[in-house]
């Protein structure tokens, strides 16, 4: 559940343990370091001093003075002389340790300097500092520091560095509890809500995020679950509408087919009855066809293939086609182009589009008014213009009649033969083209389709 939360905290806290780890380190090794310097540091001044006052004033008084002047305190003095024994001493037991100076007993210190620097494992630091009055007096001023105090301040660092640790392991703690709350809380809420889409619940409710990522986050999954709703109730309107749409030609022809079967009709009643039942099941071959294309469309299983081709042979070919319809219902059909040029095009899909325009356009124009169909090219592209002078389509209704299904007053379409289907086909095929379509349209003027390719 927490696994972010958790992953995040681990890495957080071990990267930062371990820099705080090596400050520290670094911080305690610094502080000991420069104590015991400044420790030899003065153990070497007060020792050299201690040797120039006997070197000057050399009498018993004077190292009686100068062993005096260390007898108290975590300092003491010794006092040799020419073959290393103790003259004076402020303190007995630091004569216990002399034998261990080897480098004393062999005369090899010349210089003022530490002859036992080592203070972790030793009770003393202890300084040496060479004198010689003459012949037979001479020896080593011996400084001896306690290493108590450096002891007492490790331990006082160690305990204050101890400290300090765990307050920063607690403080990464608390900022691991803000971190989980701030980032993974979201996240969980997210991850919730995707489960509950999934299972068909589109009610998520998403707190609204900031500006970053997480906010964006939550931005995209409540328009998903906005859409997958939408999607849902446009799919439950369609398959109503679909079943509506073959349920009403399947009633008529059920009622047609009871009437027509009466043993009391004469062959021409029968024959009309027929012939309605005819008319019907072609509207029904015609929607189920359309539905399938449209299906097609949708699973993007449909290809197109373009080839060049003549427009001039395009459209008269059309022309001849659809013209005896037209005649048919007295609508004058005019072909426009002033050019052949090459289209790049699928012929077939092409032709359906134009096919179900000139198709629209004759449905709704009245009689004695002109369709016109024009074939034209605007700076590289194809515009495929089809223009009546018909019933026209509500301003307020332009944008719906490419949606599937959709017609304007159904009942009225009805009996115009149309199903909802074919604009909505029209848009798929200029869209998989790469084309647009758009409609200008003034009721009871007319309206008109321009295809760009
Ligand atoms: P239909 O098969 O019903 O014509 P379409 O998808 O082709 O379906 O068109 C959708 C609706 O758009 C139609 O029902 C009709 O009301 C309107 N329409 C389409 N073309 C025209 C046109 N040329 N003039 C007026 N209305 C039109």
């Amino acid at each position: 559940m927490n696994k972010i939360s958790k992953k995040l905290a681990a890495y957080f806290i071990i990267s930062f343990l371990v820099l705080e780890t090596m400050l520290m380190m670094y911080l305690h090794q610094n502080i000991v370091h420069t104590r015991i310097d400044e420790e030899y540091f003065r153990l070497l001044a007060t020792g050299s001093n201690h040797r120039n006052v006997l070197i000057d004033h050399y009498s018993d008084e004077t190292l009686t003075h100068i062993v005096l002047m260390e007898a108290e305190g975590d300092r003491g003095v010794i006092i040799t002389g020419k073959e290393g024994d103790v003259i004076r001493s402020s303190d007995e037991k630091l004569e216990d340790i002399l034998p261990s100076l080897s480098t004393l007993q062999n005369s090899l210190v010349q210089n003022d300097r530490i002859v036992k620097p080592e203070w972790e494992d030793s009770p003393y630091i202890i300084s040496a500092h060479p004198y010689k009055i003459d012949k037979n007096n001479s020896g080593y001023v011996l400084m001896f520091q306690s290493t108590e105090p450096i002891e007492r301040l490790v331990r006082k660092l160690n305990f204050h560095f101890g400290l300090a640790g765990g307050a920063i392991i607690v403080i990464l703690f608390v900022i691991y509890s803000i971190l989980s709350k701030f980032l993974t809380r979201p996240l969980i809420k997210m991850k919730e809500a995707t489960e509950k889409l999934s299972e068909g619940k589109f009610d998520v409710s998403l707190p609204v995020g900031g500006n970053d990522e997480l906010g964006e986050l939550s931005i995209a999954i409540r328009k998903l679950a906005n859409d997958l709703e939408r999607m849902k109730k446009e799919r439950n309107e369609f398959l109503a509408s679909i079943s509506h749409e073959l349920s009403t030609p399947l009633t008529y022809m059920i009622g047609y087919l009871k009437v027509a079967m009466r043993h009391d009709l004469s062959e021409e009643e029968r024959n009309h009855y027929l012939m309605i039942i005819a008319e019907e099941s072609d509207r029904m071959k015609d929607l189920v066809k359309n539905l399938m294309d449209l299906a097609q469309m949708d699973e993007m299983t449909f290809v197109v293939s373009k080839m060049n081709f003549s427009t001039r042979k395009f459209a008269e070919d059309i022309y001849r086609l659809v013209e005896p319809s037209f005649a048919l219902k007295n609508v004058n059909l005019d072909l426009i182009y002033k050019e052949d040029f090459q289209i790049h095009a699928d012929p077939l899909r092409l032709e359906q589009i134009v096919l179900n325009l000139l198709d629209n356009a004759l449905k709704y124009s009245n009689v004695n008014t002109t369709v016109e169909f024009e074939i034209s090219k605007e700076q590289n592209r194809t515009v495929i213009t089809v223009t009546d002078e018909g019933i026209g389509i509500p301003e307020e209704q332009i944008d719906m009649i490419f949606e599937k299904l959709f017609r304007i007053e159904k009942s009225r379409s009805r009996s115009f033969g149309g199903s909802g289907l074919g604009l909505a086909i029209v848009k798929e095929l200029v869209e998989a083209h790469g084309g647009t379509i758009e409609v200008k349209s003034e009721m009871r003027k007319g309206s008109k389709f321009i295809v760009k390719l």
